[in-house]
């Protein structure tokens, strides 16, 4: 069996189209609480994109690593970070 995403429209596996972005969650306030890095997925019939692969742990929460603000910044230049939230 495979490892990647199927989408359920056009039944065909998706592909990565990029490995390595960087998804921030938001609270219900829309601060950044943390980032994990992950893979995006793309169904190249229909362009539906998911995110899925995450690494095992969250690699930041927001505030206590001096690094995360620039790491972001530079993520998101490359157009390499995914903002999400519950709500
Ligand atoms: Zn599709």
């Amino acid at each position: 069996m495979s490892q990647e995403p199927i989408c359920v429209a056009c039944g065909k596996a998706m592909r990565a189209e990029l490995n390595g972005i960087f998804a921030v969650y938001k609270d219900r306030k829309g601060n950044c609480e943390e980032g994990i890095m992950c893979d995006k997925w793309r169904c190249y019939v229909c362009g539906y994109e998911i995110l899925s692969g995450f690494a095992q742990d969250f690699i930041c929460k927001y505030g206590q690593e001096e690094w995360f603000d620039q790491f972001v910044k530079g993520k998101e230049k490359a157009g390499e970070v995914v903002y999400w939230s519950r709500d």
